[in-house]
């Protein structure tokens, strides 16, 4: 990084900077820098030139999908929430960022608060909520302390709180702690949890946009799919859409972590290759290492082998591949990797972060995490693989919610492109992998 000048390295050359476009530009604590790099501008446009009905058709021309994982487009969720009966509406920031590895959240929250309150303003005044609240994991003390800063100057500047900028329309926003629990990452958990019940998913539909937050309708997004409505309003649906590709527009922030040499939060074009993400971007495999996999989607993906870097990044193809896009978590493998080690430690993380609700995901991650220690221990037999199989697919199609759907996939992505891996466990008691413990080294 020493050598070449920055405007000449791929690192910041190829990324394109909207969600994280005043991190590290701006101090955090400060509401003027903020308003001078066109902070509460985008406010300002909705509340006295353009409506609720142009945002969210600007929003629809910009083709944003929710960037907490589903991919649920936006303009539409924004759209079911102002045309849902009822009131008060409600207005929820989601971030309680849990993915190990992923911290996308955390430094938007930490770098530029202002951002999410003027976008939950906006949120509010286009559905007509007066009433919004952040939902942010207790191990984020900064974000929490810098957002509680912000509302503070927001209020003081006529941004937040009684008749925003001299108008009727009044909002206000309260930041409610999580206490560490992943599944209230699930929106329907989120909201039990806000309402002061145990944070267990709830059935759906109703989904929250109709019957959310004490059964009231609710717009539920998380923080990078807010940062990114100031400059959507400000420039215009088209520009946003100019980047990324057909299906999966726009840019997505993603946390580089794992072995690679520059390891951190990038934000780049969709439709970006793996391989120009890893490998320019990135910077590489640390040693002179080959890539053997990258892990996407946190314990809710998939990972993609090395034969596929070549895929350009959209929701589609990772779809194709087994994995997600996920919230932006990028953990990336390099040839010492045992992926069934990998495998193993996802599950570990869904079986204790499962609330227990429905058996398929209580009960049936617990008995596959016994047969991957079974075949970590060179216990394992090839009917074990069989029945791990069976039982990723069977929990899939029946759990209740994204965690329990999703929580197989990591082991279901490495059988199938790793079954090598598997069967030597199995067959020969030794691991390919260098990084596999002591017992199963070749
Ligand atoms: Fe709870 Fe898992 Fe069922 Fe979700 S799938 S409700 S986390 S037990």
């Amino acid at each position: 990084l020493k050598t070449k000048p920055q405007e000449e390295l791929p690192f910041f050359t190829e990324q394109v900077k909207i969600a994280t476009r005043n991190l590290g530009v701006i101090d955090p604590l400060s509401i003027d820098e903020y308003i001078a790099r066109d902070g509460y501008f985008a406010l300002h446009k909705v509340l006295f030139e353009m409506g609720p009905d142009k945002v969210i058709e600007t929003l629809k021309k910009s083709e944003l999908k929710g960037r907490g994982g589903a991919g649920f487009p936006t303009w539409m969720k924004w759209d079911f929430a102002k045309k849902a009966q009822g009131n008060p509406k409600y207005i929820i920031c989601n971030a309680d960022e849990g993915d190990p590895g992923a911290f996308m959240d955390r430094a938007v929250l930490e770098g530029d608060p202002h951002t999410i309150v003027e976008a939950m303003t906006i949120a509010a005044y286009t559905v007509g909520a007066q009433k919004g609240f952040v939902y942010v994991r207790a191990e984020y003390p900064l974000a929490i302390e810098r957002l509680s800063f912000a509302m503070e100057k927001a209020r003081e500047y006529g941004f937040l709180g009684d008749k925003i900028l001299g108008t009727d329309f009044s909002f206000d926003l309260e930041i409610r702690i999580g206490a560490g629990a992943f599944v209230c990452g699930e929106e329907t958990a989120l909201i039990n949890s806000i309402e002061g019940k145990r944070g267990i998913p709830r059935v759906k539909p109703p989904f929250p946009a109709n019957k959310g937050l004490w059964g009231k309708p609710t717009l539920l997004n998380n923080v990078e799919t807010y940062a990114n409505i100031p400059p959507i309003i400000i420039n215009g649906g088209e520009w946003f859409s100019q980047y990324g590709v057909e299906g999966s527009k726009g840019t997505k922030v993603f946390a580089l972590a794992g072995n690679v040499k520059n390891t951190g939060l990038v934000e780049v074009p969709m439709g970006i290759t793996v391989r120009k993400l890893i490998y320019d971007i990135g910077g590489g495999i640390p040693r002179g290492k080959r890539l053997k996999a990258v892990q996407t989607g946190g314990p809710s993906g998939g990972c993609i082998p090395l034969e596929h870097l070549d895929t350009p990044i959209t929701y589609d193809n990772l779809k194709k591949l087994g994995t997600i896009v996920g919230s932006g978590g990028m953990i990336v493998m390099d040839e010492d990797s045992c992926m069934v080690d990998v495998a193993k430690y996802f599950l570990e993380f869904t079986v204790e972060e499962s609330c227990g609700q429905c058996t398929p995901c209580r009960d049936g991650t617990r008995r596959m995490l016994e047969i991957l220690e079974r075949i970590t221990e060179g216990e394992g037999t090839m009917e074990d693989l069989e029945l791990l199989k069976e039982l990723g697919e069977n929990i899939m199609a029946t759990s209740l919610c994204g965690l329990g759907q999703t929580a197989p996939q990591p082991v279901l992505s490495t059988m199938r492109y790793f079954w090598h891996e598997y069967e030597a466990h199995v067959l020969e008691k030794k691991c390919p992998a260098k990084r596999c413990k002591p017992l199963m080294r070749v």
